[in-house]
């Protein structure tokens, strides 16, 4: 088999992105070489799921790049992160939202995230359901977060689905999205992110909304 290479692969993406579409570069897993071929052709944003693995990453690579968390967080390890993540994709509790604030506001800055919704079927997906999102948005609208900017949503679709039912459940995340910003955000232009599609489904998502696709397989190659 013939290997296509790290700038190769970011090339193609980019060629396929719509306007306005962040690439994310996912590269949990993936040694610090191949990190460095991406931001050799001039990636700058990279997600990690593992609180370890980013902090290393982080210390043994250039400041200037995007750091973004896309994994379940644990209220405990934010402050290992606090100082420098750009962006949490996976906020999911109350909880966790007010240690953000907390960790942020030690470290004297404003940490953005994204508010992960279920979308998908399978049970192991985490994420809040619609209905979760309004009450913790109703939550954080009463009190005082200076730390914490929420600038958006993030999904990801059920594997094995066919191109339609993926749709779907793009399309529903994108309803989530609007409805939210009707209800908390109105005239707030920060609030603008959809984070979905993956490898096998970016395309479908950016037809419906996405403006941050998340890939890693396509760009580093199969994960262990
Ligand atoms: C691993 C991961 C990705 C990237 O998946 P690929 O299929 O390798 O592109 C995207 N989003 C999340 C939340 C992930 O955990």
């Amino acid at each position: 088999m013939i290997m296509i290479g790290v700038e190769q692969q970011i090339n193609i993406i980019k060629s396929k992105l719509l306007p306005g579409v962040e690439l994310i570069a996912i590269s949990k897993t993936k040694p610090i070489g191949l990190i460095k071929e991406a931001y050799g052709c001039g990636q700058r944003l990279f997600g990690e799921n593992r609180v370890q693995e980013l902090k290393q990453k982080y210390e043994e690579l250039p400041k200037d790049i995007e750091w973004h968390f896309i994994g379940h967080l644990q209220s405990k390890q934010v402050k290992q992160i606090a100082s420098f993540v750009s962006l949490i994709h996976s906020v999911d509790s109350l909880k966790l939202y007010s240690i953000i604030n907390r960790e942020a506001v030690k470290h004297n800055r404003v940490i953005d995230v994204l508010i992960q919704v279920k979308i998908a079927k399978e049970e192991t997906k985490s994420g809040l359901s619609r209905d979760e999102c309004f009450e913790l948005l109703e939550s954080i609208s009463g009190g005082e977060f200076p730390g914490v900017r929420v600038v958006g949503v993030m999904g990801m679709s059920t594997k094995g689905l066919s191109d339609a039912e993926t749709r779907e459940e793009f399309i529903n995340l994108s309803n989530i999205k609007q409805e939210i910003q009707e209800n908390y955000f109105k005239n707030c232009n920060s609030f603008k992110e959809i984070s979905m599609g993956m490898s096998g489904d970016y395309e479908i998502a950016m037809e419906v909304g996405s403006t941050m696709v998340r890939i890693g397989s396509t760009i580093f190659g199969q994960r262990k």
